[in-house]
């Protein structure tokens, strides 16, 4: 730990490794082997100082939305739509890593600290990039297995108190001192019973004293909860859980028994689901901490619950009391859910005028294609209107604060596309708000999912659990590409930034992007919204009327959220980088600034073509068992019917790999890079099975390739 590293190839002109007069005497204190002398220490970031962030501090960027109300809006305008194009490169910072990138760097004092997948926390001089420490809390590589969707993620980190808190895909948060970069404490979060291990993607959030801090994977059979602790010492304060447990063991809190009069069957046995793996919001004026609650397990409701119920507190909006965790309100989106509807969208907090009455509301566009406007002090529901394209309901009542399903989709009867799909028509790709026109900029897709019982399920109506797998409850494989045959055709991808108006439900403006794959999204008073997508295009558009004033091809993919800050008197905007699977490239930090001439160095471009395959020996039911294994075992990571996913293609594997499968697979040769062994569930005949079945589907693709 703290070692230095990712050095930028653009890393300019030489300065002081300690920007803060402080921190210089603390490192050289260090060096010397004594303790530092009682300095001002570094990101004394505190409840009072991230509330007036606003007048106080308008070049920050405190907190993961900015400030605890998460608009992700920043007051400055030295960037606006009349200099934008001037706008240009001034530095990068590579990531050592070739993940999807999703942090939202946070910039404190002329710090930013922003995380890469594996949760390795890096601090560098906001002005220069220069590093100031790096630290590598060696999240267990073969985590990575257990990830809901291909890869480890980290969405970064929170700043408080001297301190700066990580959460690693193994399910640790850790505390490491903000002015060396050495570690303060470290606890495990995943102190619960699991079938397969919890895992961490999400920031924390700090706030009240504390680090509240969820989970992720509820397709990985988890019980969801949120955890409290003690920001100074690390010790647990309070946990809330999203749903009730085993039923012949006692409540662990007495919402739990609110909840368990709302599931059916023996949902406990697959942990129900529910995880808090993205937002988590504190509202200073109330004093009260906001949770996003996920989706269910499985995704099937009639196999999750039989005999229905709302299954709280899925897919809902809770609000906590920071200080005991006790349960002051809920809000479900989504009752019964049914398609993977998580409500754990960014949570924003405002005061609106609404009807004539003000109010301080907390806005979400969760999954279900809904946005919501809802008191903050009582739930109460203000105003649900879509925001995306949808087939699984035709409007909220707005008297029972439900939505209508619609009677001719429901999918457990006729297998069919549903819109939004289980990407959802937002993910956690978060929006801005900008209050002085009351507009949100909502990153949005309309990704259709094709939703049918899983096969066995559907002839017998039992319901076989997998062992050390996903169980989502749907159908899979050859019976679902079956179906999909049969089924009209797939409404095409698409994915928007859209001008919203919470209040009325208008939408003001939109732009289609280039990709499906969006990303998250910074306004300004400059009257400027950024937004990255998958084709690595980073934009600048106008706030008024969505016109594109600027642009700038990243060779890579953006989905993480930009920010803005200032030094001196230098507004620079940074947004963290993916690498996309065209190139061979890594991970990267851009930061920008009127007049920047830095020049990005082109990646090399991946040969995307499929090579001529090893021999090939297995018979077709080798072939179909092979396909089996694989789609139980590979397929998250590896992509359906190996066609490839995020960066691991196995299709264009090498030869060397081909030769030395048995040594990856069940040896774990490539661990570092998050491949596990998978000793315990494959033998050596299955792993075979499982190469000889990718040697298939590459065949038939490149032969696809050739005729076309
Ligand atoms: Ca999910």
């Amino acid at each position: 730990m703290g070692t230095s590293r990712n050095r930028s190839i653009l890393e300019p002109k030489a300065r002081s490794l300690c920007v803060r007069a402080g921190l210089c005497a603390g490192l050289a204190l260090l060096a010397a082997g004594q303790q530092p002398a009682a300095e001002p220490p570094a990101a004394q970031v505190t409840d009072a100082r991230i509330d007036r962030i606003d007048e106080e501090e308008p070049g920050a960027w405190l907190a993961y939305g900015r400030g605890y109300r998460q608009h992700r809006f920043s007051p400055l305008t030295q960037v606006n739509r009349d200099t934008v194009e001037d706008l240009g490169l001034v530095w990068m910072r590579r990531l050592d890593v070739r993940h999807r990138l999703q942090s939202s760097p946070i910039v404190v004092d002329g710090v930013i600290y922003y995380t890469d997948s594996w949760s390795v926390v890096s601090a560098v001089d906001a002005d220069t990039g220069e590093t100031i420490w790096t630290f590598d809390p060696e999240t267990r590589r073969r985590y990575a297995r257990w990830s809901c969707c291909g890869g480890p993620i980290n969405r970064g980190v929170a700043v408080y108190k001297g301190r700066v808190y990580t959460a690693t895909f193994d399910a640790r948060l850790v505390a490491i001192d903000a002015a060396t970069g050495q570690q303060v404490w470290d606890v495990d979060t995943a102190d619960y019973p699991s079938r397969v291990p919890y895992t961490i993607s999400g920031a924390p959030l700090a706030a009240a004293g504390k680090v509240f801090i969820g989970n992720s994977g509820s397709e990985w059979d988890h019980r969801g909860y949120v955890t409290a602790y003690d920001a100074e010492t690390g010790e647990k304060e309070w946990r809330f859980f999203t749903v009730p447990g085993d039923p012949s063991k006692p409540f662990e809190h007495p919402e739990l028994e609110l909840a368990a009069e709302t599931w059916n069957g023996e949902w406990w046995k697959l942990g129900g689901g529910g995880t808090v793996w993205n937002s988590i919001t504190y509202d200073s004026d109330l004093h009260t901490v906001y949770v996003g609650v996920g989706n269910g397990t499985p995704w099937s409701r009639e196999i999750r619950s039989p005999g229905g119920g709302d299954n709280l507190f899925l897919s809902s909006i809770v609000a906590l009391h920071p200080d005991t965790g006790r349960m002051k309100w809920y809000y479900q989106t989504t009752p019964g859910d049914n398609w993977d509807y998580t409500a754990t969208q960014d949570i924003v907090l405002a005061d609106l005028v609404v009807d004539g009455i003000e109010r301080k509301v907390v806005m979400q566009a969760p999954k279900n294609g809904f946005f919501y406007v809802l008191d903050r002090r009582d739930g109460e529901l203000l105003r649900a209107y879509p925001y995306g394209a949808m087939n699984w309901a035709t409007h909220v009542d707005m008297e029972t604060g439900r939505p209508v399903e619609n009677p001719d989709a429901v999918w457990e009867e006729k297998p069919q596309w549903m819109l939004p799909g289980n990407i959802g028509s937002h993910n956690w790709e978060p929006m801005a708000f900008d209050a002085r026109s009351g507009l949100m900029y909502i990153p949005t897709h309309d990704v259709a999912f094709f939703f049918a019982l899983p096969e066995d399920y559907a002839e017998t109506g039992v319901y076989s659990p997998r062992e050390r797998t996903m169980n989502l409850g749907v159908a899979s494989g050859r019976y679902r590409a079956k179906l999909i045959e049969e089924a009209p055709p797939r409404p095409e991808s698409k994915g928007f930034l859209k001008a919203f108006d919470p209040l009325t439900g208008e939408t003001v403006w939109k732009v289609r992007n280039k990709s499906a794959q969006i990303g998250g999204v910074l306004a300004t008073a400059g009257g400027l919204v950024f937004q990255g997508d998958g084709s690595g295009t980073f934009s600048a558009y106008d706030s008024d009327t969505g016109e594109l004033l600027w642009d700038f091809d990243s060779y890579g993919s953006i989905i993480a959220p930009p920010v803005t800050y200032r030094i001196g008197n230098t507004q620079y905007v940074a947004v963290i980088v993916g690498a996309a699977f065209a190139y061979y490239d890594t991970g990267k930090m851009l930061v920008f600034s009127l007049g920047g001439d830095a020049e990005l160095p082109v990646p090399p471009e991946r040969d995307r073509a499929i090579p001529e395959q090893p021999a090939m020996s297995a018979s077709v039911e080798e072939l179909d068992q092979g396909g089996k294994l694989y789609h139980q075992f590979c397929a998250s990571c590896h992509g359906y019917s190996a066609r490839g996913y995020r960066n691991a293609d196995l299709r264009i594997m090498s030869r060397a790999i081909h030769d030395s499968f048995q040594d990856v697979v069940r040896g774990g040769l490539l661990v570092d890079l998050g491949m596990d062994s998978f000793a315990e569930d494959l033998d050596e005949t299955e792993t075979e099975l499982i190469r000889q079945y990718i040697i298939s589907r590459a065949n038939i693709d490149r032969e696809a390739a050739e005729t076309r």
